[in-house]
């Protein structure tokens, strides 16, 4: 039987080193993280997402301030409000939670968000510096991927990796992430020839490709490790809807370990935005920002400086 790795467990344990780092801080006379979520419009999932990445501020100590705003939010006003988020100094990280509506451009609206405030790490700045392995912030689901993975190896170096899916937010920054740590990657996605045979050599295999049971037993070395990031909602036989992963779990027990779905990726992503939040504050605090962008109330940018990063 492989071993479940336990996404709760280790996102508990997360949590709680975070909730001590806050304490730490504020026993320093410093002031407290703060994370400014930003929803606009009323989808329902998030909604869900937003209300637990409130909740994990709490629990946590980090101070949290919701920005919800109307579905006919303007391009513009959402500009203006990050903008302004930039410039508090309250406020340490700033999430846009997306999707935004159609009439929002959600590349103008992520990269008008300070590099150092971004702790989705979404912005070009923080991409390049992951990409280019000089720090940064780092996205939070790639992030819970390597500190699940840590909880199985203590070293990655020159193991085989097929990470499955080259999405921006999550299949790309797991491979650089891995690079770093001397892994070697290849990356596949939806026109690559012969998945299979590229994953039955593969020591590690990472499904993001939100393609439910993709991953058949047959694809898997024994003794693989499997971390498995998609998340489709289905109907099961009963009427209700389920969450199904990427990887046909029941298959795969000759595997060394696998993330069950939910309860393995999932719970690391918002643990780690937590602890991307903690690590803007440090950084901006102690004057180490990515962006070394000047905190100052009285230095508001003005609309020209707001709209010379948009696009249109
Ligand atoms: P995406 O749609 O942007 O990208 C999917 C990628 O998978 C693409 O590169 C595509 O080419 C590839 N792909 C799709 N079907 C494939 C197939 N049959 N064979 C090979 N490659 C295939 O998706 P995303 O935003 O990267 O998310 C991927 C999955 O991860 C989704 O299920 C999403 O819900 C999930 N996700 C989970 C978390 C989490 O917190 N656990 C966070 C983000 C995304």
């Amino acid at each position: 039987m492989a071993d479940i790795i336990d996404g709760r467990a280790v996102a508990r344990k997360l949590d709680e080193e975070t909730a001590a780092e806050v304490r730490a801080m504020v026993e320093a006379g410093l002031p407290r993280p703060g994370l400014a979520v930003v929803l606009v419009g009323n989808d329902p999932a998030s909604e869900v997402y937003v209300g637990r990445k409130i909740k994990g501020c709490e629990s946590t100590g980090i101070l949290s301030v919701e920005h919800r705003l109307p579905e006919e939010t303007t391009q513009d006003s959402l500009l203006t409000l990050i903008a302004r988020l930039n410039a508090d100094p309250s406020v340490h990280g700033i999430l846009v939670q997306v999707p935004l509506p159609k009439h929002i451009d959600t590349g103008v609206v992520l990269r008008a968000i300070a590099p150092s405030k971004d702790v989705d790490g979404f912005h070009p700045v923080n991409v390049g510096r992951l990409s280019t392995g000089t720090g940064g912030i780092v996205p939070c689901t790639p992030l819970g991927v390597t500190k699940l993975l840590d909880t199985v190896f203590d070293d990655l170096t020159g193991l085989d990796v097929v990470v499955i899916g080259k999405s921006n937010i999550v299949g790309k920054p797991i491979a650089m992430l891995l690079l770093e740590r001397e892994a070697t990657v290849t990356v596949t996605h939806i026109e690559t020839k012969d998945l299979p045979g590229l994953c039955c050599k593969a020591d590690i295999i990472i499904a993001a490709a939100g393609a439910p049971r993709l991953v058949k037993g047959d694809w898997v070395k024994e003794g693989a490790v499997i971390i498995d990031v998609g998340i489709t909602r289905i109907k099961g036989e009963d009427g209700k809807t389920k969450l199904v992963g990427d990887v046909a779990f029941e298959e795969v027990q000759h595997a060394r370990a696998v993330t069950p779905v939910p309860g393995g990726v999932g719970p690391m992503t918002i643990s780690c935005l937590l602890a991307n939040t903690v690590q803007a504050a440090k950084e901006q605090l102690s004057g180490k920002s990515s962006d070394g962008f000047q905190i100052d109330w009285d230095d508001l940018p003005d609309r020209s400086m707001i709209f010379s990063q948009s696009e249109d």
